[in-house]
């Protein structure tokens, strides 16, 4: 761990970042900015390899959680600064906004109290959309009403990633590549990491603070530190979704984001656009034991049947399969909501440790905005 070995562990590092995915780097590029010696810990040889390049690359209004829950003001905060930075930067983006479709008059009251809970929620403009004005809008997509919400869009997350860590290197934060953490232990009010590179002796360091952002890994990391899911008060439960692509016969058949109403774990299975204007369907949702990113093909039927339902046009053999993403959910199938955690030393007691557990959707989007409220929590 040549970063690890080359710093002199007692004054130059502050902030050790386990994990470089969004969210990791987000809080890299503003601990970095505000004058942190920042370090980076990433177990692969490349950024955003985990669920940062395995997800919708939608950029969330904030629609859908409880008003005040971490999911909803940092969703609707980091919406803005992620439209604000990717005009900015040049982050390939489209705000090509959202319909959430009813599909018969028994979803319509369901989807008036989803608009009901978006406006209190802040999620910006939001129109509903009798089924004459939608079919103005597209033509192709069956349903009785839907919610207009423009503030949707889509990024590249691969370029938002990369922002983020060119961001956090002009500030002086240092990368390790292939580094992973496998230690963590309080040494006073500071914490001690110990992390080792493929074929190299573990390797450690001393920080003020420890943010853990490592995903999927997260309970992982807290267990290292003596934090079991018992003293945590959550526990991480995989919920697997699985991606279609769609036969380019259809490109162009939407041009917004297309969304049915949610289901208990996920937002329901969605069209979405990339930037090029090849369309996907999914998510599913699929609680599993172990992450694993395989597409299963007998759920073909499955998936062009949820569609179908809004857009009646697609066909079974339009589909091929894409990719999968696991979300690291802190509910099982058996509830609805959890709201991210992200703790501090007055929550589980280990000074200089932040945990951030359960950031899943909207996780891109909240990624600037989470890492803002984990700089207040440490005061930095
Ligand atoms: C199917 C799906 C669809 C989604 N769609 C959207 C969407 O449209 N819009 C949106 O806003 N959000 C979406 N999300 C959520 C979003 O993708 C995540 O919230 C976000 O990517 C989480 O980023 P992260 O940095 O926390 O995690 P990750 O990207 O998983 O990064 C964690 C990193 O930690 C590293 N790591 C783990 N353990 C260790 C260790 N011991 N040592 C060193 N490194 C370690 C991993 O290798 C990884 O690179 C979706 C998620 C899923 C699964």
């Amino acid at each position: 761990m040549a970063t690890v070995n080359s710093a002199r562990a007692d004054d130059s590092v502050e902030t050790v970042i386990i994990g470089a995915g969004v969210v990791g780097l987000a809080c890299a590029a503003v601990f970095a900015r505000r004058g942190q010696r920042v370090l980076v810990l990433e177990k692969h040889g490349r950024v955003g390899d985990e669920t940062s390049s395995r997800n919708s690359g939608v950029i969330h209004a904030g629609l859908y959680y409880p008003q005040g829950a971490l999911k909803t003001t940092l969703c609707v905060r980091g919406r803005e600064l992620l439209y604000a930075r990717a005009a900015r930067q040049g982050i390939p983006h489209r705000k090509l906004g959202k319909l959430i479709v009813a599909v018969d008059a028994a979803e319509s009251s369901t989807l008036e109290a989803l608009a009901a809970r978006a406006r209190e929620n802040g999620a910006g403009a939001l129109r509903m959309l009798e089924s004459a004005e939608l079919h103005a809008l597209e033509p192709r997509v069956r349903a009785s009403a839907a919610l207009l919400s423009p503030e949707s869009g889509i990024i590249d997350a691969h370029a938002l990633v990369q922002a983020y860590l060119a961001e956090a290197k002009g500030h002086g934060a240092t990368l390790a590549l292939r580094t992973t953490v496998e230690g963590l232990e309080p040494v006073g009010e500071r914490l001690r990491v110990v992390a080792r590179t493929a074929n190299a002796e573990p390797d450690a360091i001393v920080a003020e603070r420890v943010i853990n952002a490592a995903g999927l890994g997260a309970f992982d990391i807290a267990r290292l530190a003596g934090l079991a899911s018992s003293r945590l008060g959550v526990a991480q439960h995989l919920c697997k979704g699985d991606y279609w692509k769609l036969t380019p016969r259809l490109r162009g058949v939407v041009s917004h984001l297309l969304y049915p109403l949610p289901v208990r774990a996920g937002l329901g299975v969605h069209l979405t656009l990339d930037l090029d204007g090849s369309l996907r369907a999914g998510p599913d949702t699929e609680y599993v034991s172990a992450a694993r990113y395989d597409i299963d093909e007998t759920k073909r039927v499955a998936f062009a049947e949820a569609v179908r339902r809004y857009l009646p046009e697609l066909r079974d053999d339009d589909l091929t399969p894409d990719f999968a993403g696991i979300r690291p959910k802190l509910h099982g199938p058996e509830t609805t909501f959890h709201d991210f955690v992200i703790a501090d030393a007055a929550q589980h007691g280990v000074p200089g440790l932040y945990n951030l557990l359960g950031i899943e959707s909207p996780g891109l989007t909240a990624s600037e905005a989470i890492a803002e409220h984990v700089a207040g929590l440490a005061g930095v």
